[in-house]
């Protein structure tokens, strides 16, 4: 008789291997729209992971930046790492692209077969090759030890894609297939540049993630009447007492820090403004500052300051959360 463990572990295997199945079948139908928060923080110290968003549009799966532990929380989340097509970077804050190494490396090795494209405005070869670079050993041992047929060495780097884009006007389109159109749009979070925002269409629906960003124009003509805004926000006055906190604590660096970064987020009650003026349909959170989990503190930081102006849908991202836009 086979041992206990031996019948429990092949049982778990199945279920987990039905879960990512329906999972990916569910994700990846045509004709669907689907975004999944996957990381909803940002470089505050937290649980959560930082900035990264799947969309599965008209059966493509689509990642909007790639921070720190994005690839880890796309795997516990069953997303078909393997089946993604393209990567889109909003700018070069590490809280956004530090895990595009291991999207680039675990998407060949479960089963990626072409060259993954990464989108982004000038700069990002710098990044992509970057990481080329630093992963050139790891893709040649994993090539040498299972084979060309598993490992295809011609399909592990990705390939930087640069953009330009319009710095004060209409949204540049920079990828389109199948019915699913990407645009940029310049977003505002000085002093970093290039930075953009993301408008993803298709068959009528609109999805807008506004990137880091202060609240801008560009953004309010972009979001009227849009069916998804994917926002990043902040709590102003909460990021005010943690520096207080840390002038009382004499951590002066960290209280300057708490300083400077009120210059360049939108807040929660400009975010509540802007989504009412769009007329939006439904607005998430993601890139939460400070990364609450409470429900009071979520309620009373952010939930409560922006239902203050925009009586719409909102939804308070956590990781994993999911966003049916068309189904
Ligand atoms: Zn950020
Ligand atoms: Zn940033």
């Amino acid at each position: 008789m086979k041992a206990l463990w031996r019948i429990l572990t092949a049982r778990m295997i199945r279920r987990r291997q039905a879960v990512r199945a329906t999972t990916a079948k569910t994700l990846l139908r045509t004709g669907t729209t689907t975004a999944v928060l996957v990381g909803t923080g940002g470089p505050m110290p937290s649980q959560r992971a930082q900035s990264c968003t799947a969309l599965f549009a008209n059966g493509q799966f689509l990642l909007f930046d790639a921070g720190d532990g994005a690839a880890r929380r796309i795997e516990a989340l069953d997303l078909p790492l393997g089946q993604l097509r393209a990567v889109f970077l909003t700018h070069y804050h590490a809280d956004h692209f530090a895990d595009l190494g291991e999207i680039i490396d675990r998407s060949w090795i479960l089963g990626r077969r072409h060259r993954l494209p990464i989108y982004g405005p000038e700069g990002v070869e710098q990044i992509v090759n970057g990481f080329r670079a630093a992963y050139e050993r790891e893709y040649s041992y994993r090539t040498a030890h299972h084979g060309p047929a598993v490992m295809p060495p011609e399909w592990s780097a990705a390939q930087a894609v640069a953009f330009d884009y319009d710095k004060d006007g209409e949204a540049t389109q920079v990828y389109a297939a199948d019915g699913v159109t990407v645009s940029a749009f310049a977003a505002q979070h000085p002093p970093v540049e290039p930075n953009v925002g993301y408008r993803i269409e298709h068959a009528g629906k609109v999805i807008i993630l506004s990137g880091d960003t202060l609240p801008t124009a560009g953004l309010l003509e972009q979001s009227r009447g849009a069916d998804l805004l994917i926002a990043d926000v902040m709590a102003m006055d909460a990021v005010r007492q943690i520096q207080a906190a840390n002038e009382a604590g004499r951590n002066d660096a960290t209280a300057q820090i708490m300083r400077d970064i009120r210059d360049y987020h939108i807040s929660a009650e400009a975010l509540g403004t802007l989504a009412a003026l769009a007329q939006v349909k439904c607005l998430a959170l993601t890139h939460l500052a400070p990364p609450v989990d409470q429900t009071l503190l979520v309620n009373g930081l952010f939930k409560r300051p922006i239902a203050a102006h925009y009586s719409g849908k909102i939804v308070v991202g956590r990781d994993g959360t999911r966003i049916v836009v068309a189904r």
